[in-house]
């Protein structure tokens, strides 16, 4: 079968592998389409702590169920176009038997270099892992359910509820997944910002009550001036520049909370007073739990008009030099890059 290798910082090869067989409790999936992450940008560029060269990266991602391990059946029959929760966890520690595999210290995701991923004809996967995915989707679209999850995740951790006021920094794909999730779970005031008036325009179209384009002025100042000079409720943080958690921290009124989706990567300063004498709550997220995506995968039919055109670009596998530069680059205006195979 063919697959993109990532040999080292920013060098692709297409190879032959052998077909994997799946072992006793798994599934091999034949890969119909994957997209191109954020963190698979940090992995292209030699940053990311498991997503190290040589690798087969790749885990947003629309499949076909192609062939179970021994002794093992499942609720999608072979031939069934699914989506996967990419995320392997022990399934038998603390955290993983409360719910929360996503804190599993053994946790890796598909594309670390310890587990060949979407770019890909085949790869392998638990077969507990696997979710139905709506025939309004194309292949490339089914790729959006996993950043969905991950918005969810950050939303149902900051306790969104109807009637709320949100406050979404950032609106690349993540941000507009959360303005998203913060809409379906009944927010009633979403502001959403980011630098790119392109990715506002889309955060409308998501959800978003108010947009804001942070060069054009003071955020905190904005927050305020929508929300009778109080903050918001809830601040999702979506983008991990250092001085965003600081005015997002002021931007969340008394007893508010922040949840920090943002992968930062080094120390951020912030004058943590401003949280402390307000009594916020900032909640770390982590990718998602298996909740995150039933909840996105039920939703996924009544979002489709909403996120259809977040498959901004399609390339053959083959491709993936162009691919990872117009998206490194931000070369155009772009949500999602999907490959075919
Ligand atoms: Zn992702
Ligand atoms: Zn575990």
């Amino acid at each position: 079968m063919r697959a993109l290798l990532l040999e080292d910082t920013h060098k692709f090869k297409m190879i032959e592998k052998e077909i994997p067989e799946p072992k006793e409790g798994e599934v091999r999936i034949k890969v119909l389409s994957a997209a191109i992450c954020g963190s698979e940008i940090h992995g292209y560029h030699g940053k990311h702590f498991g997503r190290k060269a040589p690798a087969v990266m790749g885990h947003e991602v629309c499949g076909l169920v192609d062939a179970y391990g021994p002794n093992t059946t499942g609720k999608f029959p072979v031939g069934s176009r699914v989506v996967v929760l990419p995320q392997w966890s022990c399934n038998e520690c603390r955290w993983c038997r409360t719910g929360h595999p996503d804190l599993c210290d053994k946790r890796v995701m598909l594309g670390f270099t310890k587990w060949p991923g979407g770019y890909q004809e085949y790869f392998i996967i638990p077969a507990r892992l696997l979710f139905p995915i709506s025939d309004v989707y194309t292949d490339q679209q089914g790729t959006l359910i996993e950043p969905f999850a991950v918005g969810i995740h950050g939303i149902r951790k900051a306790g969104v509820k109807m009637g709320d006021s949100v406050l979404v920094v950032g609106s690349g794909a993540i941000g507009l997944m959360a303005t998203l999730a913060a809409k379906e779970a009944g927010a009633t005031t979403i502001i959403t910002t980011d630098i790119l008036d392109y990715n506002l325009e889309r955060a409308k179209q998501v959800g978003a009550t108010h947009v804001f384009n942070s060069r054009e002025g003071d955020m905190v100042e904005f927050v305020k001036s929508v929300t009778d000079g109080v903050g918001v409720d809830h601040g999702i943080l979506c983008v991990a520049a250092p001085k965003l958690l600081d005015q997002t921290v002021q931007a969340v009124r008394k007893l508010g909370n922040i949840a920090i989706i943002a992968s930062y990567t080094g120390p951020v300063t912030f004058e943590i007073e401003k949280s402390q004498l307000r009594e916020q709550d900032i909640i770390g997220c982590v990718t998602y739990d298996e909740e995150d995506f039933r909840i996105a995968t039920s939703l996924a039919e009544k979002v489709h008009p909403r996120i259809a055109n977040f498959i901004t670009h399609t390339f053959p596998i083959e491709k993936a030099p162009e691919a990872f530069d117009l998206v490194d680059k931000r070369k155009e205006d772009l949500v999602r890059v999907a490959f075919t195979f």
